[in-house]
């Protein structure tokens, strides 16, 4: 099977979105832009070995692949729209591909964006998805604007993609629901629209808890404190806890893409409409305080986030 019948098997399928005047086949995608909107865009690379185990499925790394790319329209606050998808592969496996664009298919059209080109080569197996949203103009959610006494919130739980890849490395039975998060994240598309106005900064967390709001602390010149006792946890996240008495996982574990957010006590009373409207829970975690160091109250054995370099 050559390039081209791969990429008309596997990655043209119909569209439904009007926006999209052209999509796979030509030298460039064409996408119309409704008015008063700005395009938002972002590119996530997923790399075998470093962001997914070597035995991940190919139904995960492709929902993954999208997934984290959703994520970012979810923390600017941006409805996701079009994606192009630049895929680098050992050999050609048609089961592989075939598990793969199903599963891409499946979660783009359930978020309602849609796969418009890209890009096919061989080599390593790498997954490079560029994003594009739409945000009513100047609406966008930023890491900074956060400002003093403002709370510091997460939604959902934190923690549980990193202990289940904890797990998996120590050849631990998985907990099913923290596998999940781990394989298939829903990014939170909807409680960062409804954060629109809301929100003073906003961030999606990727690479922990504590590295990703100190993103938002530089972004906005501030500092907090945050306590750990008021980190929403999965059961078997707690029981983990207490047992090592031991935060890592909790504060430096990634994958999550849950949404860490700020919101100016003005506009506290909202969240927990907003909470039952997206089915999403939102926990306040800490405050917005002066510069400085980061607090964390309550944590010892904390250690260091992933990073790549
Ligand atoms: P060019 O050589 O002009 O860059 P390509 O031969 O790489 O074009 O790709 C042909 C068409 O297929 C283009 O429209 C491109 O966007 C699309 N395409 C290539 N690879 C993929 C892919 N993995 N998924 C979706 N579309 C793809
Ligand atoms: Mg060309």
């Amino acid at each position: 099977m050559n390039e081209f019948d791969l990429i008309s098997k596997y990655f043209s399928w119909p569209l439904s979105d009007t926006s999209v005047v052209l999509g796979v086949g030509d030298d460039g995608a064409i996408c119309d832009v409704e008015s008063g909107y700005q395009l938002v865009t972002s590119i996530d690379t997923l790399i075998a070995g470093v962001h997914f185990p070597k035995s991940t499925s190919a139904a995960d790394i492709a929902h993954k692949a999208l997934a984290v790319n959703l994520s970012d329209m979810a923390a600017m606050g941006a409805l996701p729209k079009h994606f192009t998808l630049a895929l680098t592969l050992p050999e050609v496996d048609q089961s592989w591909l075939e598990d793969f664009s199903q599963s891409l298919q499946q979660l783009s059209t359930q978020s309602g964006v849609s796969l418009i080109g890209g890009d096919t080569t061989k080599g390593p197996l790498s997954i490079a998805i560029s994003i594009v949203g739409w945000v009513e103009s100047g609406k966008a959610l930023r890491r900074s604007g956060a400002q003093i006494g403002d709370g510091v919130y997460v939604s959902n739980t934190i923690g549980d993609a990193a202990f289940s890849l904890w797990q998996l490395n120590n050849n631990d039975a998985p907990d099913s629901g923290c596998l999940v998060k781990l394989n298939r994240p829903m990014p939170q598309v909807e409680l960062g629209r409804s954060l629109q106005g809301i929100a003073s900064a906003c961030i999606d967390i990727s690479d922990g808890l504590k590295q990703d709001l100190c993103h938002i602390l530089k972004a906005s010149k501030v500092s907090a404190r945050i306590e750990v006792e008021k980190i929403p946890l999965a059961k078997v996240l707690t029981d983990h806890v207490n047992k090592k008495n031991d935060w890592s996982l909790v504060l430096n574990g990634g994958d999550d893409y849950e949404l860490c957010f700020t919101v100016p006590v003005k506009n506290q009373t909202m969240l927990s409409g907003i909470s039952k409207r997206c089915g999403v829970k939102i926990t306040q975690v800490g405050v917005i305080c002066e510069s400085g160091d980061l607090e964390i109250v309550g944590a010892k054995n904390i250690g260091r986030s992933y990073q790549h370099f």
